[in-house]
């Protein structure tokens, strides 16, 4: 097993850490990594188990101070939450945490529903996601690039701070059902009691309910906003990719959690280059003089022009590759090339005099196809790409 981190940095808090801003802390990581949102992830299970187990130590006065002093050797063992059966609820975590009630940070229930979801207990908001299409050149694509989206989310109204009402005092716990959100029907029957549990009426399943709702956000304790949102894109990414930005979509009422913000790339075609993978493609026309005699031409590669040789010689269809001159792999491995292919432009129309000197060529021995073998196997590779 690998050394174990120093329980401060898994939770990210400082070593005069106060008790709240450990509490705070392990109260993300369990949002963050519990089993019950990650099911089947055993890299979040264990950076769960890795925060409950510094946070046991951390929020306990006796084992803080003998782990300031010692280290993990001054555990001895003693360490963590015992996991035997199982992890836990998140939502009673959460409220283990915070001392349940309406206070700190409300009632959580569970996780994963698009919009709300319970788990035995009130109902915790996701935000929902929010999807935006970026369209990006080639160009872009190559570099990479920074752009500014405009979005309209979600985000919790400032005057009443998400909570729906502007005093705590106008926000009760539901009568009804006591703040659990559930009401408990205990039926008898022939065949013995059956105890059934159905959303709360008045609340709607919130465990509480506001008497004064805020005039702004009209109790939703949410407000729409234009905001604008600078998303930063590796180079190399492609046409249907998704980026996601966690946390930035709509937030969620009650102080939830926020959906996130997801990036669709859009290619905008280029005009000249075509790209396949992360290699590009460019036809280049070229003159009968410049493919018999040699040239050197200009190809607009991404990142600039440059000159090219064209041997003498060259046939139509040939193909020649730029080294590197293509798009990054989105992961930072390597980078395609360039290829360019060279067609021999053949005039449509010729003067009298250009007439004359191609019936003089077309009497010449060198005019006379002759092909090589190497010049056959390049035809036969250019008819296999048909
Ligand atoms: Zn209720
Ligand atoms: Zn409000």
């Amino acid at each position: 097993m690998a050394e174990k981190r120093d329980y401060y940095e898994v939770l990210g808090v400082s070593r005069d850490a106060t008790d709240e801003e450990i509490k705070k802390a392990y109260r993300k990581k369990a949002i963050q990594y519990h089993p019950d949102k990650n099911p089947g992830d055993k890299a979040a299970e264990e950076k769960f188990k890795e925060a409950a187990e510094a946070y046991d130590v951390l929020s306990n006065k006796d084992k803080r101070a003998k782990y300031d002093q010692f280290g993990h050797a001054g555990l001895d063992g003693q360490a963590g939450p015992d996991f035997s059966g199982g992890f836990g609820n998140l939502n009673d975590i959460l409220r283990d945490l915070f001392g349940g009630g309406f206070g700190g940070f409300g009632g959580f229930g569970g996780f994963g529903g698009d919009d709300s979801q319970r788990q035995g207990g009130q109902r915790v908001y996701k935000g929902r996601d929010i999807r935006v299409r970026v369209r990006l050149t080639l160009e872009e694509i190559a570099k990479g690039t920074e752009k500014d989206i405009q979005i309209e989310r979600n985000v919790p109204c400032p005057d009443c701070n998400g909570k729906g009402a502007r005093n705590s005092s106008d926000i009760k716990v539901c009568p009804s059902c006591k703040g659990t959100g559930q009401i408990k029907r205990v039926v008898n029957s022939f065949f013995g009691q059956t105890v059934t549990y159905s959303t709360c009426q008045q609340c709607n399943g919130e465990g509480k309910i506001v008497t004064n709702p805020c005039h702004t956000c009209s109790g939703t304790g949410l407000i729409r906003k234009k905001e604008t949102v600078r998303v930063r894109i590796p180079a190399g990414v492609e046409d249907g990719m998704q980026l996601t930005m966690r946390g930035q979509g709509h937030c969620a009422k009650n102080n939830g959690i926020n959906g996130d913000l997801l990036i669709v790339i859009n290619e905008i075609e280029h005009p000249d280059i075509k790209r396949e993978g992360n290699n590009l493609i460019y036809t280049k026309v070229i003159s009968v003089p410049e493919a018999v005699m040699g040239a050197t031409v200009e190809i607009p590669c991404l990142d600039g022009k440059y000159n090219v040789k064209v041997e003498p010689g060259t046939q139509s269809g040939s193909v020649i590759r730029l080294k590197g001159k293509g798009l990054p792999t989105v992961n930072g491995y390597g980078t395609g090339d360039m290829y360019v292919k060279f067609i021999v432009w053949i005039p449509k129309k010729l003067s009298k005099e250009e007439k004359d000197i191609m019936e003089r060529l077309a009497k010449s021995e060198s005019f006379r196809p002759n092909p090589t073998k190497e010049d056959k196997s390049f035809f036969d590779k250019l008819r296999d790409m048909f």
